[in-house]
C-alpha cells in the first residue's frame, strides 16, 4: 500500500487565484506539458504563471508497469530513473515460448524517480488539489478556485473536465489492467497471449531491477483481472502483493474541446492492443505544451492552438484505428492462428518492420523538433 504524502481537507490551505496556464494532473502528460512550458513568456517577456495541480504529490501514485522504449528515457534526460533494459520481448502463447528481436530496446523506470526528474525540468508552481469540475474556465478544485484562459486536462482517463462530465466504465472505450509488484528478479520482458489468463487480452512479467510488475490486461472492461493477476503471480512464484491497477483508454478523443486542451489518457492517447501511454502521453504533452507556449508568447491566439493540436492529434487517428482493429481482431483468431503469427515474428527482419512502425507512432524526435516558444534552447529558458 503507498504511503500518502499528500496532506488531508482539513490541513490544507485555501487555493484561488488567476494564472496564465493550468495544468491539471502531474502525472507523464502534465509533467511533459510543464517541462515544455519551463520558462515560458509572455509577449512582453515577463515569465507566464504556470500552475500544475494534482490530488497526489508527484510521483506519489504509480500509474503504470513502468515501461518505455530507451530511446525515449534518453532523449528527456531521464536516464536517472532507469532500471532494466531488455533487447527482446519474450511472448507465450499456451503452445510455446517465442522470442521477438526488438529493433530498437525497452527499458522499465522508477515512477517517482522519473517524476521527479521531469519535474526539476519545469519551472511552474505546484499545489496539490482534487479537480471536482469545471465551469468555462475556471476550474473548481477541493480548495478552491482556480482560473485561466489556458488549461490542460492531464487528469488521466476520467477526462474530468470534459464538458459532458467525462467516462464511466464500463460502457465507456476502456480496457482494465491491475498489476502485482513483488521482490524480485529477472531478465526477460515478458507477456503471455493465453485465453486461460485472460479471454481478450494478456498477461505481462516487467523486471525492474529489484522488483518484478506482473499484471493482466482485459479489452473487454467487464472482465475482472484481480483473480488472473494473482494467478499468473503465483505461477511465477511470486507473492501478490503492492496492487496497482486502473481504467485504459482505447480510443482518441477529441484532444481539444469546450477550450481546454485533452492530453495522454484523457484524449485516449494511450495505444489500443499494446496498452502502451507513457510515450504517447509524453508526445502529445510536449505537443500542448508547445501550442500553449506559443499562445503566451504572441505567436497565435488560444483558438488557433486548440485547432492546431485538435489537428496534430487527430494526424494520428488512422494509426490509433489500426491498432484498435488488431486488437478488435486477436480475440477472434483461433489460437493456434495467433500461435502461429507470434512465431513468425521471431524473425528479425519482420520484427523490424513490424515494431519500426509502431515506434514511429509516437517518436522521440519530437523531443528535439523546433517550435516557437523553443527558439531559446530549453536550459537557457529555464534559468531566464
Ligand atoms: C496496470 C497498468 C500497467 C500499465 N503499464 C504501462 C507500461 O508499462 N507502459 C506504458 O507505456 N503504459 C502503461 N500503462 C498505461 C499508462 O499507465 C497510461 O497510459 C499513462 O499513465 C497515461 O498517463 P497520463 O499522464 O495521461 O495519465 P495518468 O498517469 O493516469 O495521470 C493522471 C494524473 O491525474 C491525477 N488526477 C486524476 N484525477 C484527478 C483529480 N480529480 N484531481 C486531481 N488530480 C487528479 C492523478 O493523480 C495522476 O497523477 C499501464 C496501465 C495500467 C493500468
Amino acid at each position: 500500500m503507498a504511503q500518502r504524502r499528500t496532506t488531508l481537507r482539513a490541513d490544507r490551505t485555501a487555493l484561488d487565484g488567476e494564472y496564465e496556464v493550468l495544468i491539471c494532473g502531474a502525472s507523464f502528460a502534465g509533467l511533459a506539458v510543464a517541462r515544455e512550458l519551463a520558462g515560458a513568456t509572455r509577449a512582453d517577456g515577463s515569465p507566464a504563471r504556470v500552475l500544475m495541480i494534482d490530488r497526489y504529490e508527484i510521483g506519489e501514485r504509480q500509474t503504470s508497469a513502468c515501461g518505455i522504449p530507451t530511446d525515449w528515457l534518453e532523449a528527456l534526460d531521464l536516464m536517472g530513473s532507469h532500471r532494466q533494459t531488455f533487447h527482446e520481448l519474450v511472448v507465450g502463447t499456451p503452445f510455446a515460448t517465442t522470442r521477438w528481436p526488438l529493433p530498437r530496446s525497452f527499458s522499465t523506470f522508477d515512477y517517482p524517480e522519473l517524476c521527479a526528474l521531469l519535474a526539476e525540468q519545469s519551472n511552474c508552481e505546484f499545489e496539490t488539489a482534487k479537480v471536482e469540475g469545471r465551469t468555462g474556465h475556471t476550474v473548481h478544485t477541493d480548495r478552491g478556485d482556480l482560473t485561466a484562459p489556458l488549461i490542460a486536462d492531464a487528469l488521466g482517463w476520467r477526462r474530468v473536465l470534459a464538458s459532458d462530465g467525462g467516462f464511466q466504465p464500463p460502457e465507456a472505450p476502456l480496457s482494465r489492467g491491475l498489476e502485482v509488484h513483488p521482490g524480485g528478479a529477472g531478465d526477460d520482458l515478458a507477456i503471455w497471449i493465453d485465453r486461460d489468463i485472460v479471454p481478450a487480452g494478456y498477461g505481462w512479467s516487467f523486471p525492474a531491477r529489484d522488483e518484478l510488475r506482473i499484471g493482466v490486461g482485459s479489452f473487454d472492461p467487464r472482465f475482472h483481472v484481480k483473480q488472473p493477476t494473482v494467478k499468473l503471480a503465483e505461477e511465477l512464484g511470486s507473492n501478490p502483493e503492492r496492487y496497482q491497477g486502473n481504467w485504459i483508454p482505447h480510443e482518441l478523443r477529441p484532444a481539444a474541446e469546450d477550450g481546454i486542451f485533452f492530453t495522454g489518457d484523457s484524449a485516449g492517447h494511450c495505444l489500443p492492443l499494446t496498452a502502451e501511454g507513457i510515450r504517447t502521453a509524453l508526445y502529445f504533452g510536449i505537443a500542448c505544451g508547445r501550442e500553449l507556449g506559443d499562445v503566451l508568447a504572441g505567436e497565435r491566439t488560444r483558438e488557433q492552438a486548440l485547432k492546431r493540436y485538435a489537428a496534430f492529434s487527430d494526424e494520428h487517428g488512422w494509426k490509433y484505428r489500426w491498432m484498435l482493429d488488431a486488437q478488435r481482431a486477436l480475440p477472434r483468431l483461433h489460437p493456434r492462428a495467433v500461435h502461429a503469427l507470434v512465431r513468425g515474428m521471431r524473425h528479425r527482419r519482420l520484427t523490424a518492420f513490424a515494431f519500426g512502425h509502431y515506434f514511429r507512432i509516437a517518436s522521440p524526435d519530437i523531443v528535439g523538433a523546433a517550435s516557437a516558444t523553443r527558439r531559446r534552447p530549453r536550459a537557457e529558458r529555464t534559468a531566464a
